[in-house]
């Protein structure tokens, strides 16, 4: 999970959304309870949350990755309009900007009508997720402070710890080793470099791989915050970091 940044509200939300919400409440009034509004119905008075004017700033605003999990939709199905507050208990955050997250199928369905209100979850637009989380291996944790309560319940009510979301962090993780072993003898031979030839030679290489190894932590990478939290605490890559950096 990494911080985002939502987008302006779309035109077509400010134009609609006042009349798209009374037409709920209507209805919610009508049958007594959000549940009770017949199927077709419901799906008629929702389906204008997800015009495509109100996905794609939405989808844009995380890279089209999930808010949650950040993985793309070929890992994990579509992503989908989330509402952060569950318009099943609060129908009045039916069609606010602000309660609409992309998520992908599955957290979207872990996390289900969780009542986000009573017991609050990370919401990434409005809290740095680095804050909350850090990594054990390729387990995802909260950290000991006070976002503690909030970081083991985010976890929990999106199954950030599911073997779907493990597997894939095995995979970076076998990567992110080997990459940390390379640049590690790497920078060892720039400082057993004897001429300047092979010393820019060296560090010419090494700029190369931290390149290539950054792509993984740009936030249109899939799973970017596990790699930056890796790339964080990562000694070698922090000496290669160095070098590069001192133009002498
Ligand atoms: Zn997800």
């Amino acid at each position: 999970m990494i911080k985002l940044e939502r987008k302006p509200k779309p035109d077509i939300l400010t134009q609609n959304e006042h009349g798209w919400s009374c037409q709920l409440k209507t209805a919610v009034s009508a049958y007594g309870y959000y549940s009770k509004i017949p199927k077709d119905d419901k799906a008629k008075l929702l389906v204008h949350y997800r015009h495509p004017d109100i996905k794609a700033p939405l989808f844009e605003s995380s890279n089209e990755k999930c808010a949650f999990c950040e993985s793309k939709p070929a890992e994990s199905g579509n992503i989908e309009v989330e509402h952060f507050i569950p318009k099943s208990k609060y129908p009045d955050f039916a069609f606010d900007w602000d309660n609409f997250l992309p998520a992908c199928r599955k957290c979207n369905r872990s996390k289900d009508d969780h009542d986000t209100l009573k017991h609050p979850i990370v919401n990434p637009y409005e809290i740095d997720p680095s804050k909350v989380f850090h990594y054990q291996d390729i387990r995802i944790a909260p950290n000991d402070n006070e976002h503690k309560d909030i970081g083991n319940l985010t976890i929990d009510v999106c199954s950030l710890n599911s073997v779907r979301l493990m597997k894939p962090r095995a995979d970076i993780l076998i990567s992110l080793h080997s990459f940390s072993a390379a640049i590690e003898d790497a920078v060892k031979d720039f400082n057993e470099s004897d001429t300047e030839q092979k010393r820019r030679n060296r560090k010419r290489k090494i700029s190369e791989s931290l390149e290539s190894i950054e792509l993984l932590t740009s936030p249109s990478a899939k799973y970017s915050g596990f790699c930056k939290a890796y790339l964080e605490h990562c000694a070698p890559y922090h000496a290669a970091k160095s070098i590069v950096n001192n133009d002498a």
